[in-house]
This record gives C-alpha cells, sequence and structure tokens, in this order.
C-alpha cells in the first residue's frame, strides 16, 4: 500500500506538558507536535513559537495563566513556518520580532507555505478557520542580534547561523543559560529539512553549543535539562543531517537520480531514525531538499501544495 501524503494520515491527539525550565523559563511540548517556548520576565511574558492556530494558541495561553497574570507583550518567531506562525493573533501582543530573513522569506513565500503546511499535516491545524486571512506580519525585525530587557531579565535572539531555514532565530537568556532553539534542534523527533541548508546546520548546531547551554527547549520533542541532554539533542540532530547529506552526496556523485537517491537514503537511515516522530513525513522533503544543495539549487525551491504532491507521488507513488 502506498504511504498517505505527509501526515494526512496521523489523526491522533497528543498529550501537552507545560513545564518549567529555569526562574523565567517554560516550555510548552505536545509528545513531538511543534513547542511553543514562554518567558516571564518582571513586567511582561514573552512566547516564543505561537502554535499553528489561534483556538490551539488559546491553550498556551490558558497554561501561561496558570502560572503569571503578567500581559503577553511580545511574539517571538523563530522561523517563517505556517505551524509556528499563524497563532499568532490571539496573544494579542505589542510586538512580533522575527529576523529579517524571516520577515523576507513571508514576502516571497509565505502564502505557498501556508497553503502547503496545511495541506501536509491537518491534525497540526485544528481550527484552521480561526487563522485571520493573508500572513502573520512581524512588527519588528532584527539582524544578527537584539537584545530586550524584561525588567531586570536579559533576553537576546540569536541568528547564529542557517540551518533549518534561511531566517534561523534562537532565544537566549544568558542569566539563567537557557536557549529556545525553534527547528534547530529536534528530539526524538525527525528534522524537517525541505527549507534547509545542510551544509550550514552543522556550524550553527556549533555556535548553539559554544553558548553551552543548561536547558533547552527543541523545536520539537521534550524539553532538555542538563548539558548533557542539551548535548544529546545538538549531536543527534547534527548526526541526523550529516546522515543525509553524506548518503546523497554519495549518491549524486556516483551520478544516480532523486528517486535511487531517496530509495537508497531512506533504507540506509530508517533503523538509526525511524522510530523518530514524523520521520516518513520528512524524509521525502528531506532527500529532495539535500538533492537539490547538491546538484543545482543553492536556496531552497518553494514547497507549493502542488509541488509536494507532484514529489511525492515521484518518490512514493
Ligand atoms: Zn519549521
Amino acid at each position: 500500500m502506498n504511504k498517505a501524503f505527509a501526515s494526512q494520515a496521523d489523526l491522533e491527539d497528543k498529550k501537552v506538558s507545560f513545564t518549567r525550565l529555569s526562574d523565567n523559563a517554560y516550555a510548552y511540548t505536545a509528545e513531538g507536535d511543534p513547542n511553543t517556548g514562554v518567558v516571564i520576565g518582571d513586567d511582561a511574558v514573552m512566547v516564543i513559537d505561537t502554535q499553528a492556530t489561534p483556538v490551539m494558541a488559546q491553550d498556551v495561553i490558558r497554561r501561561i495563566r496558570n502560572v503569571t497574570d503578567k500581559p503577553i507583550k511580545v511574539v517571538v518567531l523563530s522561523h517563517y513556518h505556517a505551524v509556528r506562525v499563524l497563532g499568532a493573533s490571539a496573544y494579542q501582543a505589542d510586538h512580533i520580532i522575527a529576523s529579517r530573513d524571516t520577515y523576507d522569506l513571508i514576502v516571497e513565500r509565505g502564502e505557498q507555505d501556508k497553503a502547503s503546511e496545511i495541506g501536509r499535516f491537518p491534525r497540526l491545524f485544528s481550527n484552521v478557520e480561526t487563522v485571520p486571512p493573508g500572513m502573520t506580519w512581524p512588527t519588528m525585525t532584527f539582524t544578527g542580534k537584539m537584545t530586550l530587557w524584561l525588567g531586570q531579565l536579559e533576553v537576546q535572539l540569536l541568528q547564529l547561523g542557517r540551518g533549518h531555514t534561511q531566517g534561523d532565530t534562537v532565544v537566549w537568556l544568558p542569566q539563567e543559560r537557557t536557549l529556545l532553539s525553534g527547528d534547530l534542534v529536534e528530539f526524538d523527533a525527525t528534522p524537517y529539512a525541505g527549507d534547509a541548508y545542510f551544509k550550514d546546520w552543522p556550524k550553527t548546531l556549533e555556535n548553539v553549543a559554544a553558548l553551552k547551554p543548561l536547558a533547552l527547549v527543541p523545536g520539537r520533542g521534550p524539553a532538555l535539562v542538563g548539558e548533557q541532554r542539551v548535548q544529546e539533542g545538538l549531536s543527534s540532530t547534527a548526526g541526523f543531517i550529516a546522515d543525509v547529506r553524506a548518503s546523497v552526496e554519495a549518491g549524486v556523485a556516483v551520478g544516480k537520480d532523486l528517486n535511487a537517491v531517496y530509495k537508497e537514503t531512506f533504507a540506509k537511515l530508517k533503523p538509526k531514525y525511524g522510530h523518530w516522530v514524523i520521520f516518513d513525513h520528512c524524509m521525502p522533503f528531506d532527500v529532495t531538499r539535500c538533492f537539490d544543495e547538491v546538484t543545482q539549487y543553492p536556496d531552497p525551491r518553494i514547497w507549493t501544495a502542488q509541488r509536494d504532491i507532484e514529489m511525492w507521488t515521484v518518490l512514493e507513488g
């Protein structure tokens, strides 16, 4: 039997956890579904990645209200993917902050990405009709580094290099050495690399490691507490990216086409990573993007709902 497209057959709800990581940081995690980070400062709350719809964001707000009455003033988008940004309107924050690179990607491909992502994973877009029409626009952008002070609490927004996307931003609390990584780091979850820079991603993870975080909220999977767990998350993510790239490069070097490279890479990686959530969903996109990068496309091509299905039919049909 053919595999159902992407995650259209994934219908089972996940259990949500809301965990305190340090004095000021909380992780909203859901067994491999997209995570949200929460930073509670002296006078305001910051939310990092919003969930996919306003109705889903309401569950984050409910949990924030269990621990603080402070206003939610800032939303940070770690990158442009719809599943991260379309819940933003629920928070009614004063500011939505993203890197300039992320802003530019929303301009260039936001509409196509929205249609594509909703088609790939309907369960993750519960009550999608509550998403306002159009795009979620940042109200403030930065390049490289931006520092916010939530009272006495220093919060740094950092671009440490390209990886999951061109615009990746991490949120770093230097006083408590806590990091919210977005999809640059995953744990027990397959990194989605359909819009990635395979050559840059490992170096970017080295830059994350150089901060020596004591706690890390990955894009998917459980919060990682303690230097050893953080290191496990960084090295397993880097290992997956390196393994995909090595397999694709080896296939391209001997003149294999995308279909052959895909089948070979899937078979090689399945025993090692097949237990990670969304492995079957991500692999066709990841290998296609890596093949593109190794051959003729330094920058990720735009995924559309139609291109998604065409690719899937070729590789899995
Ligand atoms: Zn993403």
